[in-house]
């Protein structure tokens, strides 16, 4: 029989952290819920540690934190309730948890991500922006914290799963030319392009083949979420920018595929249910039953694929050239980004000015080399800035020319 294992599920109340509790409570003979953690959703935690019944529960908020704690109380549920940053960093290293899943979205995720990797913990990472604003500082932690990485996002996972175990020693040596990254291509594909300016929240939210939180639905909408993770792979498999290629696969059934020297092309496929990667890594090494529905190739019939058209996704673009430029330039992409999709999603900016702002800020923000926690969060708060003064002057009309120093 498999060992227990305690899990933290940082982000336990999204779509990510939702998924796996789903694929937990079907093994509870294999995990126990240590901790779950998240920022505001005080009737959703609530359910979760009745139902799991964690020794911890964290809420990013104070407010909330309190009430989750009065309703715990009066509901006779044991648990310790704790708020802030550093308490979701305490969750991530709690000595008696060997798993976490990281499923905060955004660079929020970071601080408690690097925890876990520091207090050498299996990390099972959904939170990609962590890795594309921190790559080589989290992949220090990893080494030198002796954690285990496992990548949650789709493509990546499905990476994982086509590559020979030995890749870490780099994929030449495993005779590995290219990995293909799989894109839907999101809701809008097809729509032509002056109406991109009219696109509200909703409909870019409004997914063809995947459910997911509103950031990386909108982020999938304008095809960021590809080149987040196009930066993403390089990272976690050690490609360069060449040797990853972005493919558009609208059926979303082939989750990213591995081309070999030999011409092989090795790929892993199945219905676009997030509870696969999951399942993947939350058994790893073994496999264990996610509750997906099986694949039926035959009713899906066909499967089609093009390249993406960088005039309509100019962020895979910016994404790309952020991976070239190397230093904090992918850092400052992931905070323009940040910035630009939660003013899509207050109305205060217009999908098609989404690229427009994250490459302004990339031209205005001097180029630096983070090599610590703190280098990354300044290089962050400075884009934060710049873009704060692009959505000031579009609204006023008028177009600043300021150049910073380094961050
Ligand atoms: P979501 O918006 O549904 O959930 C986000 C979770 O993070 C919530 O529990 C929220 O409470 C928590 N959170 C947000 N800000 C926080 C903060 N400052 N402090 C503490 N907790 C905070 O998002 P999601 O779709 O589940 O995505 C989570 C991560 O997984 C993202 O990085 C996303 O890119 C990645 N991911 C998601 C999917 C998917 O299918 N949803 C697929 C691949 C990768
Ligand atoms: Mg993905």
């Amino acid at each position: 029989m498999a060992a227990l294992r305690h899990l933290t599920i940082l982000g336990s109340t999204g779509s990510v952290g939702i998924n796996t509790l789903d694929v937990v409570a079907r093994h509870p003979e294999r995990f126990r819920i240590a901790a779950l953690a998240a920022r505001s959703r005080v009737d959703v935690l609530f359910d979760q540690c009745v139902r799991f019944r964690p020794d911890v529960a964290v809420m990013l908020e104070a407010r909330a934190a309190e009430q989750l704690d009065h309703r715990l109380r009066s509901a006779g549920v044991e648990c310790s309730v704790r708020c802030g940053t550093h308490a979701l960093e305490q969750a991530a290293a709690l000595p008696h948890v060997d798993t976490v899943m990281a499923a905060i979205v955004g660079i929020a995720g970071l601080r408690p991500t690097l925890a876990a990797a520091k207090a050498g913990k299996k990390v099972l990472l959904a939170n990609k922006e962590s890795l594309v604003t921190a790559g080589p500082v989290l992949m220090d932690a990893v080494r030198e914290g002796g954690a285990t990485l496992l990548p949650i996002d789709s493509e990546h996972n499905a990476i994982f799963q086509a590559l020979p175990r030995a890749h870490q020693q780099g994929l030449e040596s495993v005779g590995v030319r290219r990995v293909l990254l799989t894109a839907s291509g999101g809701p809008f594909r097809m729509t032509p392009l002056r109406q991109l300016e009219h696109v509200t929240p909703d409909e870019a939210c409004a997914h063809p083949t995947w459910v997911m939180g509103r950031k990386i639905s909108v982020d999938s909408a304008t095809m960021m979420n590809k080149g987040l993770e196009v930066i993403e792979a390089h990272w976690l498999f050690g490609a360069g920018a060449d040797q990853i290629e972005v493919l558009i696969h609208p059926e979303s059934v082939i989750h990213s595929l591995v081309e070999y020297v030999d011409g092989s092309v090795i790929a892993q496929l199945g219905n676009p249910d997030m509870r696969t990667p999951i399942a993947f890594a939350l058994g790893f090494p073994e496999r264990i039953d996610a509750g997906v529905e099986y694949l039926d190739l035959s009713r899906i019939g066909a499967l089609h694929f093009e390249r993406p058209d960088m005039k309509r996704f100019p962020c895979l673009k910016l994404a790309f050239a952020a991976l070239r430029a190397g230093g904090s330039a992918a850092a400052v992409l992931n905070a323009a980004n940040e910035v630009a999709v939660e003013s899509f999603l207050d109305g205060r900016l217009s999908f098609s000015r989404i690229p427009a702002l994250i490459e302004s800020v990339l031209e205005r923000t001097a180029p630096s080399a983070p090599r610590s926690l703190e280098d990354v969060l300044a290089a962050d708060s400075e884009a934060r800035l710049q873009a704060g003064r692009w959505l000031a002057d579009a609204r006023t009309g008028t177009r600043s020319v300021r150049k910073t120093r380094s961050a």
